[in-house]
């Protein structure tokens, strides 16, 4: 989501003269959107602001400015504690206020003091980008992600999504048909729409009833060019019967779904206030199988939340070997300032943390290389994405979203093509293209 915010901060920002550059150094306004999750995260903010603050001096002894903010969840959860970190920052913003990026600029310009500005009005903000979209459209690749949902009700008791990113909110299916329909009028052939819980997402319709995700899903799939389309992130509650439905009956819906559970101790998951058993985790994975057998799953987890003992540990990597998942994200539990779990008096202990997290990664790996040996031999649709490194090579991705190494032109570009896949990479495959008349292939 902090990179479609991004791309939008580039749209708003374009009337006022500026463009994206790639290095720091000749920059008049450099913005940091962050991201509040992890502790990491925020640390590695005030490094990456260390690092500007110096260039702001380089460039200031040249007679430059070098204007620089920072954007996304950090921003909002510290405000004026930046400043007071800081005192080079220029601009504090929370994610729902970038739409109003070029006047909080002025503002910073007249006053010559730091702007501070965390306020929540989402469904002002998107009003106010899609306007910005007309005026002024900026190219994209083949891909592309869409928000369609923002916030969460939820209050999982490790998460600060709720305190950041606020309260659900889901944009009208007008709004979004319509920037998608601009997309594909620029030339993108696949949606991935965003959202911290993409599938809560009850937007009001035409008639002002709220549609739900498959609804919606199989209404972009009528937008002639967009050929894929995908969704995330999901909550295991939230998979209703018309999204499972599609993905029986929707081809441009990929066969693939992020779907975290965390953890596999169903005491684990009460005490995260996750709001589903292990049980009703595996039943919405049985009756997804059962709508498209074919579909790839991944999920998140979170190892050494307070209190988890060593068997509550392992039924998390029973669960795991008995799901096969194509990849999965994990983390070590990190303590967010606000939220009930870190003030849980039972916190692990971080050398647990670690060795727990190698085992859990090391059966995730496992599963990913296993999966990806099982492509191996297969005919996949794979859409061409860019230019590889070398020359006559493309990438693309498959339904899978894994990689796939092409030799192909560039005349490629944006096709969806066939390619058997020929060996398994660490991080990719590579594929050989299979041109349509090529007859006796096995496809999915
Ligand atoms: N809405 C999604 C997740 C959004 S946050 C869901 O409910 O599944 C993305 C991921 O970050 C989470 O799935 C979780 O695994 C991880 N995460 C969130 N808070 C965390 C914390 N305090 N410590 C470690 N990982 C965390
Ligand atoms: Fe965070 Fe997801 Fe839980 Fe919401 S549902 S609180 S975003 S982990």
């Amino acid at each position: 989501m902090n990179v479609y915010d991004s791309q939008r901060m580039q749209d708003v920002l374009a009337p006022a003269g500026y463009v994206a550059i790639d290095n720091a150094e000749n920059a008049d306004l450099v913005i940091i959107n962050t991201c509040h999750i992890r502790e990491k995260a925020v640390e590695k903010v005030y490094s990456e602001l260390g690092r500007y603050r110096d260039l702001k001096a380089q460039r200031a002894a040249l007679g430059l400015e070098m204007k620089i903010a920072v954007a996304g969840c950090v921003g909002q959860a510290e405000g004026e504690e930046i400043t007071r970190r800081m005192k080079s920052v220029d601009l504090v913003f929370g994610p729902q206020t970038y739409h109003r990026l070029p006047e909080l600029l002025r503002q910073n310009e007249i006053s010559r003091k730091a702007v501070i500005e965390t306020e929540f009005s989402v469904a002002d903000k998107f009003v106010g980008l899609a306007e910005e979209q007309v005026r002024h459209p900026t190219s994209r690749s083949v891909t592309a992600f869409l928000t369609i949902q923002e916030g969460c009700d939820k209050f999982c008791t490790f998460c600060v999504v709720p305190y950041t990113r606020g309260a659900e909110f889901s944009r009208p299916v007008v709004q979004i048909v319509e920037e998608a329909k601009k997309l594909a009028g620029q030339g993108v052939k696949e949606l991935t729409l965003l959202g911290q819980n993409v599938n809560a997402y009850r937007g009001p319709s035409l008639n002002g009833t709220p549609s739900q995700l498959g609804t919606l899903i199989n209404e972009l799939s009528q937008i002639s060019g967009i050929q894929r389309i995908r969704y995330m992130t999901s909550h295991p509650r939230d998979m209703s019967d018309d999204l499972i439905e599609a993905h029986g009956s929707n081809p441009k819906l990929m066969p693939y779904l992020h779907l975290p559970i965390q953890s596999g101790s169903n005491r684990v998951l009460k005490a995260m206030n996750r709001g589903h058993t292990t049980d009703e985790y595996l039943n919405v994975i049985e009756r997804l199988r059962a709508a498209c057998p074919s579909i790839a799953l991944t999920s998140d987890f979170i190892v050494g939340f307070p209190g988890e003992t060593d068997a509550e540990f392992d039924e998390t990597l029973d669960l795991i070997r008995g799901i096969n998942y194509a990849s999965a994200f994990s983390f070590k539990y990190s303590p967010r300032p606000g939220t009930p779990a870190a003030e849980n008096k039972k916190q692990i202990p971080e050398d647990v943390k670690s060795e727990r997290l190698a085992r859990l990664q090391n059966l995730l790996n496992a599963q990913q290389i296993a999966f990806n040996q099982t492509c191996v031999g297969l005919t996949l649709p794979v859409l061409v994405e860019k230019p590889g490194r070398q020359k006559g090579q493309m990438i693309g991705r498959s339904p899978y979203l894994q990689s796939v190494h092409l030799d192909l032109e560039t005349e490629a570009l944006g096709q969806i093509v066939n390619a058997k896949i020929l060996a398994v990479g660490p991080n990719s495959l590579s594929g050989q293209y299979v041109p349509e008349t090529q007859k006796g292939v096995t496809s999915i």
